[in-house]
């Protein structure tokens, strides 16, 4: 067997404390998880059945230590999320025993398209193009849940040039992590190299070439890039 091309590169993401990789298989990512968010983006804060979404594998990897400014928009914004790294998997996995699935914890940064985002909303087509761009979900490392514990409260945060901008805590995830490890194994079989981002608390907004964002979810990890 020869392959017709090279086949392209696995996404291998740094693990805090080890030499070893984490290798990414599939990308999810769970819209509306916490209330104010919702509010600010015109929702109904109600918890309602958490909903996914998806963005690619190699969308984790920055350029350098920049993100770049993505191209056909003009209102691209940050969301600071949880990120959750699995090492095991399947099919309608009890929230129970969800945790046993998780291999560690990072902070990550969903950037959205937010003007093709909200025609895609108003036009009831997919948010494919506001989400799943190139450099659209920069991480930081892996770090060990083994460290980190299972954290259920703990702020989370980012800054732009110095400002915070989002300022909020874990326990207010309307979904807590193994009730989304539960539902979105009801949905799709899990494996390992799965990585989950599990929504923004309010305060999204804008950027521009040359910010310098700050984020971190305390606890657990802290991720710096810039704007290019
Ligand atoms: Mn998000």
């Amino acid at each position: 067997m020869s392959l017709a091309f090279p086949a392209a590169e696995p996404v291998l993401l740094p693990i805090e404390g080890t030499v070893e990789k984490f290798p990414v298989r599939r990308v999810y990512c769970v819209g509306r998880n916490y209330a104010d968010h919702v509010v600010e983006m015109g929702g109904d804060p109600d918890r309602e059945a958490p909903f996914f979404f998806q963005k690619n594998p190699d969308n984790l990897v920055s350029a350098g230590d920049g993100f770049p400014y993505p191209p056909q928009s003009d209102d691209v914004h940050h969301e600071v999320e949880l990120v959750i790294f699995l090492k095991s998997g399947g099919s309608a996995i009890p929230a129970s025993e969800a945790f046993d699935c998780v291999f560690g914890y990072g902070v990550g940064i969903d950037f959205t398209r937010r003007d093709l985002q909200a025609a895609a909303k108003k036009a009831g087509k997919p948010w494919t193009a506001a989400k799943a761009f190139e450099h659209s979900a920069p991480v930081s490392a892996v770090t060990l849940a083994s460290r980190t514990g299972h954290p259920a409260a703990g702020r989370i945060w980012l800054s732009v040039n110095d400002t915070v901008r989002q300022d909020g805590d874990l326990g207010q995830m309307s979904w807590k992590v193994p009730e989304i490890i539960a539902e979105l194994s009801q949905l799709f079989t899990l494996a390992p190299g799965d990585v989950i981002f599990t929504g923004t608390p309010a305060g999204v907004g804008p950027v521009r070439r040359g910010d310098r964002i700050a984020c971190g979810v305390d606890g657990v990890a802290t991720l710096s890039l810039s704007v290019i």
